[in-house]
């Protein structure tokens, strides 16, 4: 039974990548010391693999090294390979496999129970049972909350919420009946209750994440991040292994903690989200009255560089078409003009801005856009009302004043950036036909001191910076 009596030095290696881990995610917390950060994670994560294949007669070397080459090999070639614009969807997939690894070892448990020292006489300790039977339906939901994530953040499937009639009863049931069987599995281990298990959180899995759309979606990817280090501690329980029961509970709570923050960015309430049915599609007329009835003024680069030359502050709002266009690189070279004209140039970034938490920052921080230029929405909401011109870059549903004004918008009641308070606005984008990811109409497009800068992002901003230097 190695798996119960694990030497100490291995506890003690556990240890050191458990705090690695929390060192971690401590350096993830500021963009300037999150580099450090990833290393530690690195190097605890060497540790923790490490003490595990030398303490545990798990396989023979050559098929851990081959398993190591194909899935190491596999995840380089994706790494290497991803766009930007793809991260989201590459991290809800990656998520889906973390469900799935959990659903198997459970099952890998539950056939051979003794080898994970979990079984006498060919019973399952009912602790055992509790642990296993939550981890893989955990897992499961993860799995394919997961798929459903992926399949609407990469545009394979509608962001729109499907929403099936009595869901929640629906919902409320088949969780009951989870739980209910979980604890059934102590005193009856026959194939058909662990096998019902599985497939009812595959299903409810489905069943949650479908019904949620448009912006609630970084909820979505922060909760499923969470399930994945929940149902990986409950297998962590299974396997006696402490260095997972660490980093599953760090990553559920951390998971947990961001799903919270994001939340309270978007002004929702958790369980309503998780209920679903926000970001219901935009009814006729949400956003005001159809676009094209509507005048609108279009500027050019030289026109956007005068009116910021002239400016004594501007403020940059990024959204999602920054990074498609990937032109931060060359924002950061007009805010460094601007400066040298005597510009105060400030960035402000929403909590949800992008497809992933922190998309905006991390793009920025690529850039050498100086950290003390960049704020947060609650930092910086109230200076629009003093701002020259709020150069808003690739960015709608977080500078859409419906979210304050239209009950039937699906952004309704998240806080968003006051830019119409700005003298001037400018509006970068590629066309006036483009929405943002919740698909509605932006008022602010048709406003008076509103300048249309229509253009990929990337192309727009070089213009502008030409423009600047004559
Ligand atoms: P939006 O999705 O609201 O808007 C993106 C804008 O960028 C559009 O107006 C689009 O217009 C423009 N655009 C796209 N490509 C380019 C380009 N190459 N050059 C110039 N403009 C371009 O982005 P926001 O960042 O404002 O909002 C984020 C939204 O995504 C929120 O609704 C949020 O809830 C959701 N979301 C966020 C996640 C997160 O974790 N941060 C995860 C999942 C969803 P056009 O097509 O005309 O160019």
């Amino acid at each position: 039974m190695e798996h119960v009596t694990t030497p100490s030095w291995a506890m003690f290696a556990y240890l050191v990548s458990g705090v690695l881990f929390i060192l971690a995610l401590r350096g993830l917390s500021s963009p300037a010391t999150s580099r450090a950060g990833n290393r530690y994670g690195m190097i605890g994560m060497v540790i923790a693999v490490a003490t595990t294949l030398v303490t545990h007669e798990i396989a023979g070397l050559p098929e851990i090294i081959g398993a190591l080459a194909i899935g190491g090999g596999i995840g380089f070639v994706i790494a290497r390979r991803i766009a930007m614009t793809a991260m989201p969807q590459l991290v809800a997939a990656f998520h889906s496999l973390v469900g799935m690894a959990a659903v198997l070892v459970g099952w890998a448990a539950y056939l051979n129970p003794e080898a994970f020292g979990i079984a006498e006489g060919g019973q399952i300790h009912a602790q055992s049972c509790i642990e296993m039977g939550l981890g893989i339906a955990i897992g499961a939901i993860t799995f394919s909350g997961s798929i459903i994530a992926f399949l609407k953040l990469a545009g394979k499937m509608s962001g729109a919420p499907i929403m099936l009639p009595g869901r929640h009863v629906i919902n409320l049931g088949t969780i009951i009946a989870i739980l209910s069987l979980v604890g059934y599995f102590t005193v009856d281990q026959s194939l058909w209750v662990i096998g019902l298990i599985s497939l009812l959180a595959f299903i409810i899995g489905f069943l949650l994440i479908i019904p949620i759309g448009g912006a609630d979606m970084p909820v979505v990817v922060s909760m499923l991040n969470s399930y994945s280090g929940w149902a990986a501690a409950a297998m962590g329980f299974t396997l006696h292994n402490t260095a997972m029961i660490i980093t599953g509970a760090l990553v559920g709570s951390s998971g947990a903690i961001l799903s919270y923050i994001m939340c309270k960015a978007m002004n929702r309430g958790f369980l309503s989200v998780i209920a679903g049915g926000f970001g219901a599609a935009p009814e006729a007329g949400a956003g005001g009255a159809p676009k094209e009835q509507r005048p609108w003024k279009r500027g050019s680069a030289e026109d956007a560089a005068f009116l910021m030359k002239e400016a004594e502050s501007v403020i940059i709002i990024p959204g999602y078409g920054m990074a498609v266009s990937q032109a931060q690189h060359a924002l950061r070279e007009m805010g460094d003009v601007l400066k040298k004209e005597g510009v105060s140039v400030k960035y402000a970034i929403h909590p949800v801005a992008g497809r992933m938490p922190g998309h905006m920052n991390v793009l920025l921080a690529e850039a050498n856009v100086p950290y003390d230029e960049v704020f947060e929405l609650e930092d910086i909401n109230s200076e629009f009302g003093q701002c020259d011109v709020a150069f808003i870059i690739g960015a709608n549903d977080v500078v859409n004043p419906a979210a304050k004004t239209d009950k039937s918008s699906p952004i309704y009641g998240m806080p968003v950036f006051d830019v119409e308070k700005a003298k001037t606005v400018m509006f970068v984008k590629r066309s006036m036909g483009g929405v943002g990811y919740s698909g509605v109409d932006n008022d602010v497009f048709y406003m008076d001191q509103t300048m249309m800068l229509l253009a990929d992002a990337k192309k727009m901003v070089e213009d502008i910076v030409k423009a600047l230097a004559h």
